[in-house]
């Protein structure tokens, strides 16, 4: 029996990251996914789901054409198209794993890892010998208990339904609601939009939070805040969900965007003495060490940040610890995040309310603009950026924008929040004009 230096749990962005760094140093590796390789990101997250808001943005897009004269008739979308283009990309993409981990000299293997014993993976019938095991392997949604539930959908099933529902119900208000209400009010469905709190995107800066939810319902979005679906009957015409307030809404889908939990049951991790946390994710220490010396954990099943680009930097820090003499912890400071709503939010670094706990004294510069391209298109949207300044140190700690490109302008702009960007930087640093992003270095007033 072949004995591995590391055994990987899950084909996903943090296992797959994690196990070909490794095999780089030569160590001997195995991977085991029981599903299609790639994981969440590449099958039912990051990029099924930027192909459906590129879908989604062409409606604007055909709209605001007419204010700079173009005539262009009635654009028609027919969705198994979009389902089919975006189902042949994926498997490409599977195929384009499969393949970097063949020739980094992984070995692949098909089926459910459970860990055995203190150094052993069992696959079926099959139990592997390794010095160290990975468990990457993910979340997956959570759906409430209430009444007809199981009418609805999930995210994992919405990129694959066989028809564009006319009329959504989705449930909450995270990054999965929200930006899937805006994907589908942008193909034309009528959408609603519940969450029992009482503003969308918590965690996030309250700017932000109340212009995203504005903008939002700009777009066609009907939001109902401090409500929730409490019971869900099939009906002739569809399914009628219950709220809270006791009315009830009927809708072709209903997609739960209610939460992920950690995919840790069934694993053997409790036998293996590996300590999970309240709610289901593996307890890592800062290099990613589980409770057990040569079990380790990268990924959403450890539920510290869950972002693909997250995941890939916890596996590649631990392959550099273990096999490149090269101790890494990942950094989880100050990283860049979008939630793909229409308009786009873009964030790095703290909110308003995080620095006010960090920092004595706080500057916070922000504006509210018409974007020049939509004084001639006529839609009715805003451009939103907030700088955070921490006055004492004048070192920016957060960016924060709504508007079209948010994601690619918060990337970079992630790159002089770690590097330590005063607002002098900021102030310094000439625009380019004419650009939305200038305003980010012409911001020059604190407001009050
Ligand atoms: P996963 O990618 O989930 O991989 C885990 C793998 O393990 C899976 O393939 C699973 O089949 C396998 N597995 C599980 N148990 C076993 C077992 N016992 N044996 C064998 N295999 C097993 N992040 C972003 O950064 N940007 C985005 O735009 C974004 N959009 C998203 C949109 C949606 C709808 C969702 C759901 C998520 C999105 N995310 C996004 C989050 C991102 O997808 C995850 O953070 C990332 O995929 C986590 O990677 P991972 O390796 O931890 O887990
Ligand atoms: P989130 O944790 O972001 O949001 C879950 C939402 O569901 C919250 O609004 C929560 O409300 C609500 N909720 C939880 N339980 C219930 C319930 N029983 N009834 C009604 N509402 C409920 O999870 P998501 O599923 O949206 O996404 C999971 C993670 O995946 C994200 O946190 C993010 O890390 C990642 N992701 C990243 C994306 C990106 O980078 N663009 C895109 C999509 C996902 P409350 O706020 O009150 O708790």
């Amino acid at each position: 029996m072949a004995e591995f230096d590391l055994f990987v749990i899950g084909g996903g962005s943090g296992g797959v990251a994690c196990a070909r760094r490794a095999a780089s140093y030569g160590a001997r590796v195995a991977l085991v996914e029981e599903d299609r390789m790639g994981g969440t990101c590449v099958h039912r997250g990051c990029i099924p789901k930027k192909f459906m808001v590129y879908a989604s943005h062409f409606a604007h897009d055909f709209e605001d054409a007419a204010g700079y004269g173009w005539q262009v008739g009635t654009p028609k979308f027919h969705w198994p198209d979009l389902v089919a283009a975006k189902s042949t990309e994926l498997d490409r993409l599977k195929g384009i794993y499969e393949n970097l981990l063949n020739k980094s000299g992984v070995t692949s293997i098909a089926g459910r890892g459970r860990i055995s014993g203190a150094n052993a993976v069992a696959v079926g019938d099959e139990t592997h010998v390794a010095k160290n095991i990975l468990i990457a392997t993910g979340g997956w949604p959570v759906m409430p208990d209430i009444p007809g539930v199981e009418l609805a959908i999930s995210s994992n099933e919405i990129f694959d339904l066989a028809e564009k529902p006319k009329r959504l119900v989705v449930v909450g208000g995270g990054y999965i609601a929200c930006e899937f209400a805006c994907v589908f009010a942008g193909l034309g469905a009528e959408v609603t939009q519940l969450y029992r709190g009482d503003m969308v995107l918590r965690g996030f800066d309250m700017d932000v939070r109340e212009v995203a939810c504005e903008e939002m319902g700009n777009g066609g979005v009907n939001i109902r805040l401090g409500t929730n679906a409490v019971k869900l009957e099939k009906t002739a015409g569809g399914i009628a969900v219950t709220t809270t307030h006791g009315d009830v809404i009927e809708a072709d889908q209903v997609l739960f965007a209610t939460g992920r939990a950690p995919n840790t049951s069934g694993i053997g991790l409790e036998d293996a003495g590996v300590v999970l946390n309240h709610k289901g994710a593996v307890t890592v220490d800062s290099s990613s060490q589980t409770s057990v010396e040569n079990v380790f954990a990268v990924g959403d099943c450890t539920d510290r940040i869950n972002l693909t680009p997250v995941a890939v930097h916890e596996g590649r820090c631990l392959a550099e610890t273990l096999f490149n003499n090269n101790p890494q912890d990942p950094d989880h400071r100050d990283v860049a995040t979008a939630v793909f709503t229409q308009p786009e939010i873009g964030v790095v670094g703290l909110s308003e309310e995080e620095a006010r706990t960090h920092c004595a004294h706080v500057d916070i510069f922000k504006t509210r603009f018409r974007p020049l391209k939509h004084t001639l298109s006529g839609r009715n949207t805003t451009i939103f950026m907030k700088l955070v300044v921490d006055r004492d140190s004048d070192k920016v700690v957060g960016c924060h924008m709504i508007g079209d490109a948010s994601g690619e302008l918060v990337q970079l702009l992630g790159v002089a929040i770690k590097a330590g960007a005063t607002k002098a930087h900021f102030d310094a640093t000439m625009a380019v004009h004419p650009t939305a992003a200038e305003e980010f270095v012409t911001m020059y007033e604190p407001v009050s």
